[in-house]
């Protein structure tokens, strides 16, 4: 089966081409819809094409099995991969809304494709989808009900395609079904989110309404005291531009690649020695937070860019953990294993890399073999 998996964002398009869920291929287009860029979706995905074609791994988009759209936002109306109709599309249309920037892209990807290759079937993979297993008291906001009843806000956390992709490794390494395992996913990019799992499904997660939410990311805040906002706009200040692309590690040292912020810390810049603080006394808020919501927990996972890189990191957010039952063993964790907890810890210290593209894939081949 051959699945091709999109992944459209304004201005980018990513694609990967799966050949019995082998990856084969894959590579982006930029600048879409930028002066002197591509001129829009469908050019970009014509680029894609040929360049698959001239690599000899497709004859053309028409002769696939089937295509998967990482899709943002699903709301409350989609908790699994859904194959994309009429009905659907004007679905995820609907909420626009909730996801002004994504979905309207997304949308791009597939109507586009829907003209390339019509016939193929298409699937929608939400990356919400995997956290409509919370429960009421984990997404529900306490501010008057009618903002949730009437205009959908409540929390619907994100990163679900990833945590949902790690949690199954994980069951996988601990030998039991996924039904059976309670983890902390531990998903840490330039976006970042944890997520505790209660046999198998999501309970709880640290993006809300928005991926805004929750950890200090890369250009983003997380948490601050909601007042900040109001704060902010009471002055005339711009609070979306501040806390989504100039807060987070880089408002904190300026710089928002912590490879570079670990040099700069092991160099004794003091700026970035406290952002990589702030960073991880967040997470560590997080995962005790998790770990009492459990009360047993199986293990933990490191995931995504820092999580399955950064010795320094995993360390720091390990550190006097142990009568959680948390164990590291410094020599594993240095030399990057795959599980870096010693042999007697009672809880699973795992590095699992992620791979949403693969898991939109296998989404994808399950939903049209059905
Ligand atoms: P995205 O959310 O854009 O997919 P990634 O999952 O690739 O991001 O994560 C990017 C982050 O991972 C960057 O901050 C980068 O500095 C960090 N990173 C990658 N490799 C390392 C490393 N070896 N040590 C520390 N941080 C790393």
């Amino acid at each position: 089966m051959r699945i091709l998996v999109l992944n459209a964002g304004s201005s980018s398009l990513k694609y990967e081409l799966f050949d019995n869920l082998e990856s084969v291929a894959s590579g982006v287009v930029e600048h879409i819809g930028e002066p002197g860029g591509v001129k829009d979706h469908e050019a970009a995905l014509e680029m894609a094409e040929k360049r698959l074609v001239e690599g000899g791994f497709l004859e053309s988009f028409a002769r696939l099995d089937g295509i998967g759209h990482r899709v943002v936002h699903g709301g409350e109306r989609f908790v699994a991969p859904t194959r994309i109709d009429e009905t659907v599309v004007e679905a995820i249309r609907e909420l626009i809304p909730l996801a002004p920037l994504h979905n309207p892209a997304n949308l791009q990807g597939i109507e586009s494709m829907a003209k390339k290759a019509p016939g193929v079937p298409q699937v929608a993979v939400f990356d919400t989808a995997f956290h409509q297993t919370m429960p009421k008291e984990a997404w529900l906001y306490a501010i008057p009900t009618e903002f949730y009843e009437r205009d959908g806000l409540r929390r619907y956390g994100f990163h679900g395609t990833s945590h949902h992709y790690v949690a199954k490794e994980a069951a996988k390494r601990l030998g039991k079904p996924l039904d059976a395992c309670n983890l902390v996913t531990m998903h840490l990019g330039n976006g970042a989110s944890l997520c505790a799992v209660w046999e198998g499904q999501s309970v709880d997660t640290s993006m809300g309404f928005t991926p805004l939410a929750g950890l200090v990311m890369g250009t983003r805040s997380g948490d601050i005291d909601p007042e900040i906002p109001i704060w902010m706009m009471k002055r005339g200040i711009d609070a979306d531009k501040v806390l989504n692309k100039q807060s987070g590690l880089k408002g904190l040292c300026g710089d928002n690649d912590l490879r570079r912020i670990e040099e700069r810390a092991a160099g004794g810049d003091a700026k970035s020695k406290t952002a990589l603080k702030v960073y991880v006394h967040r997470i560590r808020h997080y995962l005790g937070a998790y770990i009492a919501q459990l009360g047993r927990v199986d293990a933990v996972v490191f995931t995504a860019g820092v999580g399955e890189h950064s010795v320094l990191v995993r360390q720091m957010v390990c550190e006097g953990l142990e009568p959680l039952g948390l164990f590291l063993d410094t020599e594993k964790n240095l030399r990057g294993e795959a599980v870096i907890s010693a042999e007697n810890s009672p809880v699973g210290i795992f590095v699992i890399p992620t791979d949403e593209e693969k898991e939109i894939a296998v989404q994808t081949e399950a939903v049209i073999g059905r």
